[in-house]
């Protein structure tokens, strides 16, 4: 099933950010993705794989799947992609990045995900590694955007190899995300002008819409649109939220992307910083709702959807598309908080 054929339950209607139907008659609901990244380890697979069937209970418009900025999680993408094309109906989109692969690799990666039927990609440079250098491979891509390029010209060479390849590629069009940041990326150390300049560049390379990095304030959302559409980009920006119920993980991510956490944010989750069950669920109260205000914010404010960093847990993703009306119309997601310790995240936000 295609992000097209998402049938829209009667309990979309009843929600007025979760629906409006134009004059035509067509329902326009935001979308709602979900970011996973692949297991670590075999122990981990049912486990996520759980989280995917509880994910897909509201009946995502994508999936999209962490890429190791070195290639590291290549073998491990492919097979959560792929598992997610044969065994679900679920539209899964494949992260892609340049960081220390050759032009040639990166082509022959391509091929096999096109092979294996994948139709959506998210074109990234990638993560620099940990020293915080950045030096592209001699023979590879510098930018996410050189990566657009290649996955268009990957796909013409293939239409133009096979006319049922091209009438395959007709009916099911190759769909190409990017990344955009909504302060910058101080993990790039660039400003916001620059990183618009590059979405820029991403779009006229034939990127067809982007996702931002984890954000903490609407504003800085709706002024990255301002300046994205005064420089002429046109591509929709989903924003890209992070559940704010776990404050550790919170300042793991803010140490890993640069984006810091808002002091007010962490002083409202700190303020119930025990273990017992009932400060958890605390957390989790005042963490949902500053996450649903947050995605009201950016809907109020133009955005197409959300698209939800889920660290591979369900809880809290769920809980929050639930309070912004955005649940459909699955089993209600599980009030308490899911542990999820035994997983190390793939640090991609
Ligand atoms: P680029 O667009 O190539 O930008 C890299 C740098 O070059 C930036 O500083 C940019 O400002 C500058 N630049 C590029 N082109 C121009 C231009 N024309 N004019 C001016 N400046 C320019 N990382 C992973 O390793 N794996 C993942 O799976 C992953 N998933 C992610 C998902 C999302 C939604 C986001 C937001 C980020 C993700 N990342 C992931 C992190 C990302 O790879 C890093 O933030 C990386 O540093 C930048 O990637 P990019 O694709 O934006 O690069």
């Amino acid at each position: 099933m295609s992000s097209h054929d998402v049938p829209v339950h009667p309990h979309d209607l009843d929600h007025p950010r979760a629906a409006v139907v134009d004059g035509l008659g067509a329902v326009d609901r935001p979308t709602v993705s979900f970011e996973l990244f692949p297991p670590r380890n075999p122990d981990a697979a049912p486990r996520l794989w759980s989280t995917v069937q509880q994910l897909a209970a509201v009946r995502p418009d994508f999936v999209s799947v962490t890429y190791g900025a070195s290639g590291s999680t290549r073998d491990t993408t492919r097979a959560l992609v792929r598992r997610l094309l044969r065994e679900t109906s679920l539209t899964p989109i494949a992260h892609l990045t340049c960081v220390a692969a050759s032009r040639e690799d990166l082509a022959a990666t391509v091929e096999e995900f096109l092979d294996e039927g994948v139709r959506s990609f998210l074109a990234l440079r990638g993560d620099p590694p940990a020293d915080g250098s950045w030096a592209p491979h001699p023979d590879g891509l510098p930018t996410a955007a050189a990566l657009v390029r290649l996955l268009r010209e990957v796909e013409a060479r293939r239409c133009a190899s096979s006319p049922a390849q091209a009438v395959r590629a007709a009916t099911r069009h190759l769909s190409v995300a990017v990344a955009a940041f909504p302060r910058g990326n101080p993990g790039a150390g660039s400003t916001r002008e620059q990183d618009v300049a590059a979405l820029l560049a991403k779009q006229e390379a034939g990127a067809d819409f982007a996702i931002t990095q984890v954000f903490y304030d609407a504003a800085s959302y709706r002024e990255l649109l301002e300046l994205a559409r005064d420089a002429g980009v046109t591509i929709p920006v989903i924003p890209g939220i992070i559940p704010m119920t776990d404050p550790a993980r919170l300042r793991r991510v803010a140490q890993l992307t640069g984006v810091p956490v808002p002091a007010d944010v962490l002083d409202r989750l700190d303020a119930f910083d025990g273990d017992d069950p009932a400060d958890v669920a605390r957390r989790h109260r005042v963490g949902t709702r500053l996450g649903v205000d947050l995605a009201h914010a950016v809907l109020d404010g133009g955005a197409p959807g959300i698209h939800l960093y889920t660290f591979n847990t369900h809880g809290p993703a769920l809980d929050l598309l639930e309070g912004a009306g955005l649940g459909g119309d699955g089993p209600p997601a599980r009030a308490a908080v899911a542990t999820d310790d035994h997983l190390t995240p793939v640090p991609t936000t």
